[in-house]
């Protein structure tokens, strides 16, 4: 055997793996299908601008662990997650907080939006939310629903919202506060020189096959390591042998303007049901429409998104976990854990709706059972 791991995928997970596994003097091979490493954080430099290729992505972690172990690959800044919803022309404050009561119904004080959206419950009559829909009418009121969430949430999962799970609206919060901050965390930024350059330090020392397909070469390559880290889609591991996991794709249509501002923000979303896009990125934004050496950037790039549904030969982004893909994917899991020297990891190994933070937390936490 010539390595220790063989790490499949150059994504936040195998990264980071890969990562404690040199730390501890291992030898490392990774193998990514795609052309580039960092899965999906992958950001690439257009005239002076880091694009998302892959859709947002903005680092946002409560656990102090995380943050402290992903700021030795990069220096956040400062930005702070505020996405502006237009239904229609409406523009709306998101996430759901004194702003946005105020604009959808004129209330002033944080009693007056509490007793609006009880007064909407009550009329609701839901007592136990059971699915997204429930859930969004309870914590909201019908109004919010419908302009900010009905229309976003259907096109996003193409399923309706009564046949979503709930948790899954949980992830935003509701504030009876002026405070636009998207997201409940301790610490917020975006990387100075983007994503890709910390999965580059993370995998340093490693050795990296991109354009190669595990799961077609996967004979000659196990004979390469001792053991394997697998975070592709675990249905395909099996050979889809039990049936397809589901998940969500987004397609981007990205343009380079001539124009210094487009939207004024780096998030916009469309939360009706007509607009085929679910939201547009202006990418400079997130840096503050500034390049590396500080210059305000003259052209701009915007990236609208669309959401499709996955199917074979597109990129997988969004587990659907409702009751019947965890299901399958528990009964994946049985075999998974007959497979002695691989470990299946990250948002597709694991089949979950993770954000960036909590990969890093299961990536580090599994190393630390490895290397002790
Ligand atoms: N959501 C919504 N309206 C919005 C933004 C989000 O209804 O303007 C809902 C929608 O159901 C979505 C969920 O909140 O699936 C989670 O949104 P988040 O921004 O966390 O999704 P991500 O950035 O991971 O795509």
């Amino acid at each position: 055997m010539i390595y220790d791991y063989l790490i499949v995928g150059a994504g936040l997970y195998g990264a980071v793996f890969a990562e404690r596994a040199l730390a501890h003097g291992k030898k490392v091979l990774i193998v990514d299908k795609r052309s580039h490493i960092g899965g999906n954080v992958y950001t690439e430099n257009l005239e002076g601008i880091n694009v998302h290729k892959y859709g947002a992505h903005i680092f946002h972690t409560n656990n102090t662990n995380v943050w402290n172990y992903i700021n030795h690959f990069a220096t956040f800044n400062r930005y702070t997650n505020s996405p502006v919803a237009n239904y229609n022309g409406e523009l709306y404050s998101l996430p759901f907080n004194m702003y946005t009561f105020n604009k959808m119904w004129g209330v002033i004080t944080p009693k007056e939006a509490k007793e609006k959206i009880e007064e909407q419950r009550i009329a609701a009559n839901i007592s136990n939310p059971s699915n997204l829909e429930e859930q969004a009418i309870s914590l909201v009121g019908i109004d919010i629903y419908e302009k900010l969430i009905k229309g976003y949430t259907e096109k996003q999962w193409n399923r309706p919202c009564k046949e979503l799970p709930a948790f899954i609206i949980k992830r935003l919060p509701v504030r009876f506060t002026f405070d636009n901050n998207y997201f409940n965390a301790l610490y917020q930024g975006i990387p100075v020189g983007g994503y890709t350059r910390i999965i580059e330090k993370m995998i340093a020392g490693a050795d990296i096959k991109l354009n190669t397909d595990y799961l077609t070469e996967r004979e000659s390559l196990n004979e390469l390591a001792n053991k394997i880290v697998y975070t592709g889609s675990i249905d395909e591991y099996f050979n889809y042998s039990l049936g397809v996991l589901e998940y969500r794709s987004v397609n981007f249509e990205t343009e380079l303007l001539d124009i210094s501002n487009y939207q004024g923000n780096a998030v916009i979303n469309y939360t009706d049901s007509e607009t085929p896009y679910t939201r547009i990125i202006e990418h400079k934004w997130f840096e503050f429409g500034k390049d590396e050496n500080g210059n305000d950037l003259l052209k701009t790039i915007i990236s609208k998104e669309f959401s499709s549904e996955w199917k074979p030969g597109v990129e997988r982004y969004y587990p659907i976990n409702n009751d019947k893909n965890n299901d399958l994917f528990k009964a994946y899991k049985e075999l998974a854990e007959k497979e002695t020297n691989v470990i299946f990891g990250g948002r597709l190994g694991e089949y979950k709706y993770y954000d960036m933070d909590q990969v890093i937390d299961i990536a580090l936490n599994r190393a630390n059972s490895e290397f002790i």
